[in-house]
Order: structure tokens, then sequence, then C-alpha cells
């Protein structure tokens, strides 16, 4: 196990153990709660710095820090079924899609933005720090719990997930201005089609067919680290690349 795989292991595993503490800083609930008193939050904060992250680090931030990202792997020695990743993706941008219309109608309603709390709901800056909130946090786990259980591999990342749309938009932020992000590049002519990257990959992502073009260009590749490891023929990297606009030549060699 190379250092990256193990030290993202690492982070997620502290951050599931922080969660109880941190749970209003991923809480969709607690930003439209302060969106209704006009209030900014410090979840809406968060929301903001992972687009910001989404245009450098891709989603760097679900492999390494996410709080569901440790439960998620452990849960695939119950179920690793590889997911319908296309399907899944439109119910999670449906769920996402009504949360930001509640959100942005809560701020027109009570008349815009009238100031900043960012421990709003968090007294004391901890998230369950009444015995009632560990029922929400409880709720939320056992959701995250089931579908990852029933979905498949990280299948609350692909069905649920509100947070990983803000990252998504941040990477397109960066491919439309041109910017360098990590990202899983690829040097083709040295794969010997093993497919144990595409068996590997936690997003179910078909790691052998999207190589040929010189990087992973999936937005469900959460740079994981997994295909880098297990690869025999040291096809994968993961660097700054621009893509596929360093590559006007057709060469994939340049992304290397
Ligand atoms: S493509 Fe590789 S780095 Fe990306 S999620 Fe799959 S295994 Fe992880
Ligand atoms: S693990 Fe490496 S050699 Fe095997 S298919 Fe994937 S990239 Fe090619």
């Amino acid at each position: 196990m190379r250092t990256p795989y193990r030290l993202g292991k690492t982070l997620s595993f502290i951050s599931f153990i922080l969660f109880p503490v941190t749970l209003n800083f991923f809480s969709p609930y607690v930003s439209i709660d302060g969106a209704l008193q006009g209030v900014i939050t410090g979840s809406l904060l968060l929301f903001f710095l992972l687009y910001l992250s989404g245009i450098f680090l891709g989603r760097a931030w679900c492999s390494h820090l996410c709080p569901w990202s440790a439960p998620s792997d452990f849960l695939m020695t119950i179920n690793n079924r590889r997911v319908d990743r296309k399907r899944l993706r439109i119910i999670r941008y449906a769920i996402f899609a009504i949360w930001i219309t509640v959100l942005v109608l809560s701020f027109v309603f009570v008349g815009g933005i009238r100031s900043v709390n960012l421990l709003h709901l968090t007294e004391k800056g901890i998230s369950t720090d009444q015995p009632v909130k560990f029922i929400t946090y409880y709720m939320v786990v056992l959701l995250l719990f089931i579908t990852t259980v029933l979905v498949g591999r990280r299948g609350a990342c692909h069905a649920l997930c509100w947070m990983s749309p803000f990252l998504v938009f941040g990477m397109k932020t960066g491919e439309l201005l041109h910017l360098p992000r990590l990202r899983v590049v690829s040097n083709p002519e040295t794969c010997v089609s093993c497919k144990a990257c595409t068996r590997s990959c936690p997003m179910s992502i078909d790691v052998q067919s999207e190589l040929h073009k010189g990087y992973i260009g999936s937005s469900d590749c959460i740079l994981c680290n997994r295909c880098v490891d297990v690869c025999p023929s040291h096809v994968l990297h993961v660097r700054m690349s621009k893509g596929i606009s360093d590559n006007p030549t057709g060469s994939t060699k340049r992304y290397l």
C-alpha cells in the first residue's frame, strides 16, 4: 500500500470519528434553517470551499476527508457490487436541485442575507452537544449505511451525496478556465489490459477503457489512488494536469 492511499485512509477514518462534532458543517438542513433566518451558516461556507477545492483538487476531498469515506470503504466488504453510475447520478442531482431551490427561495423569502453565523445551531462548536442531537446523527449514519449496503460500492456517494455536486461544479469551472488540476493520468502504451484497475475502483469507473485518452476524465473519480497502486505496469499516476487541453498533438505521453 503506497503512502497517498494510506494517508487518505487515515484522514478519512479520523474524519469519521469526528463526525458527531462536525456534523452540522456538512448539514443541508442546517443551511436551510439558517437561510430561513437570512443567516450564512458554516455548512454554506464549507460547500463554497468544496467548490473552490474542486477547481484544483478535483474530488480528492471525497476519498481523503469526507466523514463517510472510511465507512464506505469498509462496507465494500459487505456489498462490493459495481453500481450503475448514470442512473444514480440522476437521483443525486434531483435531490441536489430540490435542496438548492429550497435554499435559494428561503433566502428570497426572508429578504436576503442578514448575517453570518458559522456556528448556527452549533453551540460551543460541537454539533451533537445534546443527547437529543445524537438521534439526528444516528439517523444520518443509518441512512448512509443502508443506502451503501443496499446499492453497492459507495452507493450513498452516488445516490445521495449533496456535497459532491459542488466539487464537480468546481472541476467544470477549472476546465472552462483551462486550469490544471489533480488527475489520474496514464501512459496507455504500457497497459497490459489486465483490468486490475477497473476491478479495484471503488467508484465503479471502467478505468481501463478511460485511460486510453491519457487521463481519467470521469467526474466520479475521487483520486483514491487504488488504481495507481494495483497497476502492475505503473501505467497510472496522480498529477496536476489540464487533461485533454494539455495535448493538442494527440500524443498521450505528454500527460505524464
Ligand atoms: S479511477 Fe482510480 S483514483 Fe479514481 S476513483 Fe477509481 S480507483 Fe480511485
Ligand atoms: S491495472 Fe494497469 S496494466 Fe492492468 S488494465 Fe489497468 S492500467 Fe492496464
